[in-house]
């Protein structure tokens, strides 16, 4: 297929150079333009502009920082909005809120083009592994009709419903769980810590408990304090929770543990926090304890 790839960060990146080893004809563009090299090297073209990436696209794939940077490149000067040809979807794999997720679907739909939210689980490594755990929602037969681009980015694809924004939904709610879990560690390893039990035999033995390579991934992080290079950077998680909590507004359905999630990842920023890997949330707990 002929797709336009906008953004290659951490995460776009491992994305992009799958889909162009899965065979697919790319044209690349990123706002820092020496990311796209290569992919050039690689085959890619490389377009000046989101509008000149989606020119002749069959489909338009962002994966980008936030609300803000999908606005502009969607719906600012040179955006995919003034240039995807009708019936090529913009297929947006960023963690968005579930609010701009229906003003994206609307937007879209007033211009003659489609739009499908497919948000993605798993880190750098796992984009680079196509091992990312891929969420669809929108029109089943634009996800039947490009669930072989989800296929060479990922190892399981599940579709969750009609609506684009439920995908945004399911995918904020997953990082909510992941974060809680991060706090878990981080309130359980002070006390163990103070209690004068080895915190990575603690973590041992909620290994053979939970048997997630989620929990051993985070965990041994957490144990060892390896916040950096961060795969994923705390200020984009603090993003995730506060996304969550606009959710749970919108549908009424209090999430208190969220509220004291952020309130430790905003304690964690203004400690100078902000470009360590967001599990370095975990230190707050210690911190708090009164560890070093
Ligand atoms: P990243 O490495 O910081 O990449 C962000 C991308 O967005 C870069 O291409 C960046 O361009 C672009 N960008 C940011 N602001 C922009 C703007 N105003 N205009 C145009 N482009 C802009 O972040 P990432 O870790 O790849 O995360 C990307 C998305 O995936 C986020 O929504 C994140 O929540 C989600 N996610 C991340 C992970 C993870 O573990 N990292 C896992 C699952 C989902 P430049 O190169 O010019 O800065």
């Amino acid at each position: 297929m002929r797709i336009a790839f906008i953004g290659l960060g951490k995460m776009g990146s491992g994305i992009a150079w799958n889909l162009l080893e899965a065979g697919h004809q790319l044209t690349v563009y990123n706002r820092s333009p020496e990311k796209t090299k290569r992919f050039a090297d690689r085959g890619a073209a490389v377009a000046d502009s989101p509008a000149e990436a989606c020119r002749n696209c069959e489909a338009a794939l962002t994966m980008l920082a936030d609300d803000q940077a999908v606005e502009a490149v969607v719906f600012g000067k040179d955006g995919i909005a003034s240039a995807l040809p009708a019936g090529a979807p913009h297929i947006s794999h960023s963690t968005i809120s579930t609010a701009f997720a229906r003003r994206l679907t609307s937007e879209h739909e007033a211009n003659g083009q489609a739009y499908l939210s497919v948000p993605v689980f798993g880190r750098p490594e796992a984009a680079e592994n196509k091992k990312l755990i891929v969420v669809a929602a929108g029109a089943s037969d634009l996800v039947e009709r490009f669930r072989p681009l989800f296929d060479a980015m990922g190892r399981a694809t599940f579709v969750v419903g009609a609506e684009p924004w439920q995908a945004n939904a399911v995918k904020l709610c997953g990082n909510f769980m992941i974060g809680s879990m991060m706090e878990s560690f981080g309130e359980t390893f002070a006390v163990m810590r103070k209690a004068g039990v080895d915190h990575h035999a603690f973590l041992d033995i909620m290994n053979e408990l939970f048997g997630s390579p989620v929990y051993k991934n985070y965990g041994g992080i957490i144990a060892d304090e390896r916040f950096s290079p961060a795969g994923f950077v705390l200020k984009l998680g603090l993003k995730d929770i506060r996304l969550v909590l606009q959710t749970s507004d919108e549908v009424t359905a209090p999430m208190p543990f969220a509220s004291v999630l952020r309130d430790h990842l905003l304690d964690a920023l203004a400690h100078g926090q902000t470009d360590l890997d967001w599990s370095s949330v975990g230190i707050v707990a210690a911190r708090n304890a009164g560890l070093k």
